[in-house]
């Protein structure tokens, strides 16, 4: 639609003509999740547009229920299935933008009736029915984007909702350090999280379901969604001689795919990522957009912008939580064999001392020598956007990772601090690249805990006593200086591993240390950071 709107405002003159396989067009598929849990009240909402709105506003001619089901590039025709039988149209410029179908998982008993994607308005209302109904119990199978949005939704309505995560944490594109915040955050709310694990059959029964997993339980379900990811609907172009990869449309900078006059856009495309260069499909609501438009433009004008490779920017609500991501993660980077460190910070969203100030959990990634901006994540109840929004920007505009200390950011006590979380970054990653500061990564644990090294935890002692590394010896970087004899002594020329709650007093214990020649590097974000990556296991990992 982005594609067909744009293009009618480029060419009054234009026949332009929408083929839709369902009954509407244009709805709000972002928005089914909300609709389920009841923030959005009616199906009327959701549908943005109608043929015949699109019709008196732009003079497009949309067909719904009419489904493609051929592509004869020669003969430059489409085959298409409608009410009234199959017919042939003809095109002189053609643009596929099929999207994606769910994925179902290989789980024996899937075809029960009491198993729902949440891809079609229909999807959501048979949903919501049962929820409306006498749906008590739901478990969820997938904890990314949908799954997740979706567990919240039920759960909001009052239902027992487990969630069933194939891969060690939930949501995979977030960092564990991210996702182990998220999880507590559901575990608070009252949902049941299985991670690691699959689901393996469906048992109908009179009453509802049992989901047999893979650990052996079976948990009771009158409801299940199977949010399990998605794959370009793209069979239907099979056989044309479209170049796909994994089933995903190959396309140039401007839309063209390899057959003559056909673009493509949207979730069924390949997109190449603009920080490791990896070409997969992206598929967010923003990126699609942004194609639809530009490829009316090439279509329309020759010299017509490129399109933008996508960062990956997302962001999704957990509860109270807000978690945002742009760029790459750890995994994309290392799959990429880009060099890269971290840094991670926990600054309060605005001024500590005005009441409301929350605690937001950023992370970025940046590559150490060039400082290129590389990748940022951000968990909080407030602001989490406003900072991977900045992030996002900066790294469109090829900013590096110092820059962000010179951003003039808004600022009053409500709203931000006069050093805020973005200029804390930059600082931080300006020390780093300088050699200003030395980081040790959650990762290197097993490192900071061996006989290599002296780990240094310079928290007060009641901190301390509230959970630390049993190797650990504790003294606050207050007292610091006086006790240089001491460290020495415990250190026997080894490197120290200093670590604090959240960086900033190892920071100043590091220096410190380098000042009387020590070997030293601070853990990036401290405790706080630690006990996230550790997540469950930080109860047996830590003594009191
Ligand atoms: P997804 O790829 O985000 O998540 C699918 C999840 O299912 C993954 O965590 C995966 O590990 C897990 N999984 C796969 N097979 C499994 C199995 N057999 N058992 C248990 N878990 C399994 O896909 P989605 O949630 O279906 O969303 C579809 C697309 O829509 C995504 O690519 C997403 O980017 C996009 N989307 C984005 C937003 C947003 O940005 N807020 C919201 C909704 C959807």
């Amino acid at each position: 639609m982005s594609a067909a709107a744009r293009l009618r405002r480029l060419d009054e003159n234009a026949q332009i003509t929408v083929l839709e396989r369902g009954p509407y067009v244009s709805f709000a598929n972002c928005g089914l999740p909300y609709f389920v849990g009841g923030e959005i009240e009616d199906t009327d909402a959701l549908l943005l547009q109608t043929p015949q709105s699109l019709r008196a506003g732009f003079d497009l001619d949309v067909r719904i229920n009419h489904e493609v089901i051929g592509l004869a590039p020669l003969a430059k025709t489409v085959q298409v299935a409608t009410p009234e039988g199959e017919i042939a149209m003809p095109y002189d410029q053609l643009i596929l933008a099929p999207g994606a179908d769910p994925v179902a998982p290989p789980i024996e008993g899937l075809d029960s009736p009491r198993c729902h994607y949440l891809r079609t308005v229909d999807d959501a209302v048979r949903v919501r029915d049962k929820v409306d109904g006498t749906a008590s119990q739901a478990v969820v199978l997938g904890a990314g984007f949908i799954g997740l949005e979706a567990a919240e939704a039920l759960r909001h309505r009052g239902l027992e909702v487990t969630v069933v995560e194939a891969t060690d944490h939930i949501l995979p594109p977030a960092e564990i350090e991210m996702a182990n915040l998220l999880a507590d955050e559901l575990r608070g709310m009252g949902l049941v999280l299985r991670e690691g694990i699959l689901a393996k059959r469906i048992e109908d029964q009179s009453d509802g379901c049992l989901v047999h997993l893979s650990n052996g339980e079976a948990v009771p379900a009158d409801l299940v969604v199977v949010s399990t990811g998605i794959r370009p609907a793209t069979a239907v172009f099979e056989a044309t001689g479209l170049a796909c990869d994994k089933g995903a449309i190959v396309v140039d900078q401007h839309g063209r795919t390899n057959l003559p006059d056909v673009f493509a856009a949207g979730d069924a495309v390949v997109s190449q990522e603009a920080v490791t260069g990896a070409k997969r499909p992206v598929p967010l609501a923003g990126p699609a957009n942004r194609a639809g438009r530009l490829i009316a433009d090439a279509i329309a004008a020759p010299s017509a912008r490129p399109q933008p490779q996508p960062l990956g920017t997302a962001i999704v609500r957990i509860g109270e939580l807000t978690c945002a991501l742009t760029g790459a993660n750890r995994a994309a980077l290392v799959r990429a064999g880009r060099q890269f460190t971290t840094v991670h910070l926990h600054p309060l969203n605005h001024a500590g001392y005005f009441p409301g100030a929350k605690r937001l959990d950023l992370m970025v990634h940046f590559d150490p020598v060039s400082g290129e901006l590389l990748g940022a994540q951000c968990v909080g109840q407030n602001g989490a956007d406003k900072r991977i929004d900045v992030i996002a920007t900066a790294m469109r505009g090829g900013l590096k990772a110092a820059d962000l200390m010179d951003l003039d950011l808004c600022y009053s006590p409500p709203y931000g601090s006069a050093r805020d979380a973005i200029t804390m970054v930059g600082l931080l990653a300006d020390n780093v690249m300088t050699g200003q500061t030395t980081l040790w990564q959650p990762e290197q644990l097993a490192w900071a805990r061996s006989d290599e090294t002296l780990l240094l935890d310079v928290r007060s002692p009641a901190e301390f006593a509230t959970g630390h590394l049993p190797e650990a010896t504790n003294i606050p970087h207050t007292k610091l200086r006086g006790r240089l004899d001491e460290v020495r002594a415990a250190a026997e020329g080894r490197p120290i591993a200093v670590m604090c709650q959240s960086g900033v007093r190892s920071y100043i214990a590091h220096r410190i240390l380098v000042g009387a020649g020590f070997d030293s590097s601070t853990l990036s974000g401290g405790m706080l950071t630690l006990r996230a990556y550790l997540g469950k296991d930080a109860e047996s990992v830590l003594v009191k």
